[in-house]
């Protein structure tokens, strides 16, 4: 439903409940204006998001207030209800930007909701339509006015790890990567003068991608495991493996419970000039029985078969359950889609996903012997080579409990890096930031 046709509807239900006004006794008025059928917080150090349910879309007013800081949103047409009041209970005591929330009836048509912050933020305020499990959302994102930024964060770990490595004389040469900007920066600074870093001792960036979060839990199982939950407990595991090999460093794009757009992800890649980017997912079937790993590229000209097709398609609505306001989705990684070098990374892409498809086939026999490609949304990176795991079926009992095991989880994150590594010895070029900051030393480039 598109936002005029929201409007629309939002308009004739007042419409509907200014004609019942006219006729229906008082006590019965109070069951026609929106039910607030659920609160949800997810605090998160990027953002935190306020979520409200309720059974039609909530038409709302939010302005900001200074001293003391706090967010004011006016709900109307909505009568304080039980669950809205215990708004409060769900805000966490350690959230970033929520110090403490209010809940009353402003007039008799009003529901108001004070948020006190605890820092200057950035709202971010959207409805969105019903899709499966969810009813009408309004979803409230508070953002800092000084956005944080995971690449920032990288650059912050890369920092650490030379101070610890400076008390080793073999390698306090060797100063760590940092991207082609800084390295641009330091170049031109002549006070600053840096040796050029040994090529062959920069770390590969791999940026690990744990599909799914907050408002979005993806697949469940029969007893109740979500996807987001094991596939962040995975990727936490491989990348600490990563981290461990002073070749690699990964990089992920969610750290916690929490949403992420698709396109966010791509871009995060991007920023963090990844070398390789691996989505991490599980699978879900209606049969039971089903059970393995798969590894998929992309492809944009149709789905290597139709199970593949229907999974691009259920992965790709992330952002519809996750949430994200229309109007700030980026085309940007869809227009660059035509870009000529899409034809190398693809091949890439495929060797990638082949290796860590071996090096998972050896944990458990693999759900289909080959790579398969579909049109995922998050592999649109037109020049990182990009693969989505689907480390098992949690629709399976059997692969749903050893999901949840740590030395399960250990063995597939260990699977992840085995096949990356194994990518890595035979097809890769240099890590990707030492070919941009060699070109920005390069006064002809
Ligand atoms: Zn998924």
């Amino acid at each position: 439903m598109s936002r005029v046709q929201a409007a629309r509807r939002a308009f004739l239900s007042r419409a509907t409940l200014l004609a019942a006004f006219t006729w229906l006794p008082t006590r019965l008025i109070a069951a026609s204006p929106p039910r607030i059928v659920a609160v949800r917080a997810w605090p998160a150090e990027e953002y935190t998001r306020v979520t409200l349910e309720a059974s039609a879309a909530l038409e709302h007013e939010a302005f900001l207030l200074e001293n003391p800081l706090r967010l004011v949103i006016d709900l109307k047409g909505v009568v304080v209800q039980t669950i809205l009041r215990a708004l409060a209970e769900h805000i966490a005591p350690d959230d970033p930007y929520i110090a403490a929330v209010r809940v009353g009836q402003f007039t008799p048509e009003t529901t108001r909701i004070v948020f006190d912050l605890k820092q200057a933020v950035v709202p971010q305020i959207f409805l969105l339509d019903p899709i499966d499990p969810y009813q009408y959302r309004l979803v409230i994102d508070l953002y800092p006015e000084k956005p944080q930024d995971p690449v920032a964060r990288l650059l912050a770990e890369l920092d650490k790890r030379q101070r610890t490595e400076s008390d080793t004389p073999v390698l306090s040469e060797t100063p760590p990567r940092r991207p082609a900007e800084t390295q641009a920066n330091r170049a031109t600074n002549p006070r600053k003068p840096q040796p050029k870093p040994p090529e062959q001792d920069a770390p590969y960036v791999i940026v690990l991608d744990p599909g799914h979060g907050g408002e979005d839990p993806g697949a469940i199982g029969r007893h109740g495991t979500r996807e987001k939950d094991v596939v962040l407990a995975v990727a936490r595991r491989a990348k600490k493996r990563f981290d461990d090999d002073p070749k690699t460093r990964a990089v992920l794009t969610r750290s916690g419970d929490y949403f992420i757009a698709l396109g966010e992800r791509v871009n995060r890649a991007r920023r963090a000039q990844a070398d390789l980017f691996v989505s991490i997912h599980a699978d879900a079937f209606v049969r039971p029985d089903v059970a393995g790993s798969s590894v998929y590229a992309l492809s944009d000209r149709g789905a290597s078969s139709t199970a593949a097709k229907w999974l691009a398609q259920k992965e790709n609505q992330s952002d519809l359950i996750g949430g994200v306001q229309l109007a700030a989705r980026s085309d940007h990684v869809a227009a660059t889609l035509l870009d000529l070098s899409i034809t190398a990374t693809r091949t890439d892409s495929l060797r990638l996903a082949q290796a860590v498809l071996a090096e998972l086939a050896r944990v458990s026999p693999p759900h289909r012997p080959e790579v398969e490609t579909a049109n995922f949304a998050v592999l649109r990176n037109p020049d990182v080579p990009s693969v989505l795991v689907e480390l098992a079926f949690i629709s399976n009992p059997t692969e749903e409990r050893r999901l949840k095991s740590a030395d399960y989880q250990e063995q597939l994150a260990e699977a992840i890096y085995r096949g990356v590594k194994r990518y890595l010895e035979r097809h890769a070029p240099r890590p990707r930031a030492l070919m941009l900051a060699a070109k920005s030393r390069d006064p002809a480039s």
